[in-house]
């Protein structure tokens, strides 16, 4: 068969744009396409990244990436005592994702990665029953076959070509949440990451106040999906907008009350079960595209760039054996499972049995807890927290039991 290029990246995100440099860095001919006319426009995200994926590529992050370093966390409970965690280092960053997006997608093209902006995959292109390719439209105009061994979907929540390839794509409203975001202005803040819960605060979610530079700050908030259907929320109608919600949150909060809004989002992300499957013959599907996010705050950056990561090693060894069927591109899958996955699973454990505390519950928990027992819980180590938790509240044994189980 004739191909066009080695490996076809649809998505210029993050994880698409990470496992294209990988590849290209290995000596494969990688297209990458994006819908979007500008890679990393318009910006969806709260743009909170952790330091430690960034490093572990041996990435050293550009000042216009960066909006602001985050030194800890502000937590509000929902009776409104703040705790409040400082580190002494930086802890990760509000990015500037618009130029953050764009760095990643350069960093492929330095390693010889070819990238079309404003070119939509439309349909996949079969050959003999096998993905050998996808149709690629152009500003709209007619489309046109690009053909390739290998076909990467790294298209986030959309995942059209994924679903076309066979996978599971479509998301239930019980696990996504459901999101709405301003940039505001002025923001006094602490470089702090601000976390706000309650149920009459963020049903099944959390209000966050991202700091950034020049006295701005990203306020957004995202709720459960299921609670679309829930009767009488804040705004007093059947069914949760998240826009009210945050409008409440905003109208009572001392300082933003009175500040102007620069930027103004919705968007939803996945927070369930990642796909059962990423691969099959000639097709891979990597990052958000293949629900791989933290099902606890919805963050999917860092995931991403794992992610790619792993499945470019894969990708390469089958491009080196000339071999893209499914059991060559397994050993992505699998080893996905047995680390990134297995973090996955606790932390959606731990997601579950959180929205059935009720807000007395979070207030015990938030002033029992120390940054310590959060920076455990967060890694999966649940039982010392627990322990902590129980001994004064012996109730929560019953929904805090299944963390131990
Ligand atoms: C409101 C909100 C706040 C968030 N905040 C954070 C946060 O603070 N921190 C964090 O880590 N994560 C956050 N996330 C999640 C994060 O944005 C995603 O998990 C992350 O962008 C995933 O990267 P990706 O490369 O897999 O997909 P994406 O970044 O979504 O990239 C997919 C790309 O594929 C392109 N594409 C899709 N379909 C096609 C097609 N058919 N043809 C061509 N191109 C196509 C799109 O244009 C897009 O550029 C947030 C999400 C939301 C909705």
């Amino acid at each position: 068969m004739k191909y066009d290029h080695d490996a076809i990246v649809i998505g210029g995100g993050p994880s698409g744009s990470t496992f294209a440099r990988y590849c290209a860095a290995a000596g494969m001919d990688v297209l990458i396409i994006d819908k979007r006319k500008e890679i990393g426009i318009p910006v969806r995200c709260g743009e909170g990244l952790g330091t430690r994926e960034v490093l572990a590529q041996g990435l050293e992050l550009p000042k216009r990436c960066i909006s602001a370093e985050i030194t800890g966390a502000k937590v509000v409970a929902p009776s409104g005592k703040e705790i409040v965690w400082k580190d002494t280092q930086t802890t990760g960053w509000v990015l500037e994702r618009k130029m953050f997006d764009k760095w990643l997608c350069e960093l492929a093209v330095d390693k010889g990665v070819k990238v079309h902006t404003y070119t939509r995959a439309t349909e996949l292109v079969k050959e003999g029953g096998r993905i050998a390719g996808v149709k690629l439209s152009h500003g709209g105009k007619e489309p046109y076959e690009v053909r390739a061994p290998l076909v990467v979907s790294a298209e986030g929540m959309e995942s059209l070509m994924a679903r076309a390839a066979g996978f599971k794509t479509v998301h239930s409203l019980y696990d996504v949440d459901t999101c709405y975001q301003y940039e505001m202005k002025p923001y006094d803040h602490q470089n702090l990451i601000e976390l706000y819960f309650g149920n009459e605060i963020a049903p099944r979610g959390y209000v966050w106040i991202f700091p950034k530079s020049d006295r701005k700050a990203n306020v957004g908030i995202g709720i459960g999906g299921n609670y679309m259907n829930a009767k009488k929320g804040a705004s007093g109608v059947d069914g949760a907008d998240p826009k009210v919600y945050l409008e409440k949150f905003i109208a009572s909060h001392p300082q933003l009350k009175d500040s102007s809004t620069l930027i103004d989002f919705g968007g939803v992300i996945s927070v369930g079960a990642p796909m059962d499957e990423f691969v099959k013959d000639n097709f891979m599907v990597i990052g958000t595209a293949a629900k791989q996010v933290d099902p606890i705050h919805g963050g999917g950056i860092a995931i991403a760039m794992e992610t790619a990561a792993l499945a470019a090693s894969t990708a390469i060894g089958a491009h080196k054996g000339k071999d893209f069927s499914r059991s060559a591109l397994l050993p992505y899958e699998t080893e996905w499972k047995a680390t990134l996955g297995k973090k996955m699973a606790k932390r959606l454990m731990l997601r579950k049995v959180m929205e059935k505390l009720n807000d007395g519950d979070l207030d015990y928990i938030f002033n029992t807890i120390t940054q310590k027992d959060l920076n455990d819980t967060m890694d999966g180590k649940f039982a010392a927290p627990v322990a902590k938790v129980v001994a004064g509240r012996p109730q929560l044994l019953k929904v805090l039991g299944a963390l131990l189980s």
